[in-house]
C-alpha cells in the first residue's frame, strides 16, 4: 500500500472516530490480499450459516470493519459520507450515488458503479441498464407470485462516484467506498444480497473466476448471503440472450430465497 492510500485510510478511520490502530500478526495476514470482500466469516464469528449451498469458503477479513459505529442509521451514514474526497473518484463525478429504496429490504442488489445518468441523477440504475434491472425485479417477481416494485428492494453499487469513462473501479477505491457499503448493509441486514456482474460478485464474494462460473450460486459477505449474477449491461447485448435466462433463474432464487 502507498503513503497516499495509507493517509486516506487513516483519515477515513479517524472520521469514524477511530484514533488507535494495531497491527496484526504476520502469521494472520500475509496471504491474504487487501480488498473488499472484507466482512467474511472469522474463525471467531458467531453469525450462524443460512441454510443454502454455500461455495467455498470467502479469504479472511480484515479486522478494521468491525470498528464501525454499532447501531447507526443510514442518515448518519450519508453525513459521514458527506462531500466525500477519500479517493480519487471524487475528482470527476457529479453527484453522489449513495443507494435508493427499501431501508428494510429483505434483498439488496449491488452492481458496479454509477454510469452517466446516475451520475447526473444521483440515483442507480436509471439508465438503460437501470430499467432492465427493474424489469427482471419487476417482472420475475410478477410470475413468481410475488408482490414486489422496484421500490420496495434496495439498489446500489460497489462504488458511489462513476468511474471516469465507465472504466472498473480500481482495488483501492472499492475498498474505501466498500466500507460504507458494508455499513449500509449493516443496517438494512438484507435476507440476501445479489450481486450484479463481475466487479461486484468480486468484491463481494473475494473470487477472482468471471461471473459465468460463480454465478447462480451462494456465497457469504459477512453474515450476508451472496447470489452472484449476470450484470444488465451485459444482458442487454442481443447476442447474451442466454445469459438473461439464467439471470432470470438466479434472481427467481434470490426473490424465493428473501420473500418466501
Ligand atoms: N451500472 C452499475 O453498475 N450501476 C449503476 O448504478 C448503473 C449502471
Amino acid at each position: 500500500m502507498d503513503a497516499d492510500t495509507l493517509r486516506q485510510y487513516l483519515e477515513f478511520y479517524r472520521d469514524l472516530g477511530i484514533d488507535s490502530l494495531y497491527r496484526r500478526s504476520p502469521e494472520g495476514s500475509s496471504s491474504v490480499a487487501p480488498q473488499l470482500a472484507m466482512p467474511s466469516a472469522q474463525a471467531s464469528d458467531p453469525a450462524p450459516l443460512p441454510a443454502v449451498p454455500f461455495a467455498s469458503p470467502l479469504p479472511e477479513a480484515p479486522p478494521l470493519v468491525h470498528m464501525q459505529p454499532p447501531d447507526e442509521t443510514m442518515l448518519q451514514i450519508i453525513q459521514d459520507l458527506g462531500d466525500c474526497k477519500r479517493c480519487r473518484l471524487c475528482e470527476g463525478r457529479n453527484k453522489i450515488v449513495f443507494g435508493t429504496g427499501n431501508e428494510r429490504s429483505p434483498v439488496v442488489f449491488v452492481g458496479e458503479g454509477p454510469g452517466a445518468d446516475e451520475d447526473e441523477q444521483g440515483i442507480p440504475f436509471v439508465g438503460r441498464a437501470g430499467q432492465l434491472l427493474t424489469q427482471m425485479i419487476e417482472g420475475t417477481a410478477q410470475k413468481e407470485g410475488i408482490p414486489l416494485k422496484r421500490s420496495d428492494v434496495y439498489i446500489c453499487n460497489v462504488v458511489k462516484c462513476r468511474p471516469p469513462g465507465n472504466r472498473t473501479p480500481e482495488p483501492d477505491e472499492m475498498e474505501i467506498c466498500g466500507q460504507f457499503l458494508y455499513r449500509q448493509l449493516k443496517v438494512i441486514k438484507p435476507k440476501a444480497i445479489c450481486a450484479l456482474g463481475g466487479t461486484a460478485a468480486k468484491a463481494i464474494t473475494g473470487h477472482k473466476e468471471g461471473v459465468t462460473k460463480l454465478r447462480g450460486k451462494w456465497f457469504r459477505w459477512g453474515e450476508f448471503p451472496v447470489m452472484v449474477t449476470y450484470h444488465p449491461s451485459y444482458l442487454l447485448r442481443p447476442y447474451n440472450q442466454n445469459a438473461k435466462r439464467e439471470a432470470w433463474e438466479d434472481l427467481k432464487k434470490v426473490l424465493h430465497f428473501a420473500y418466501d
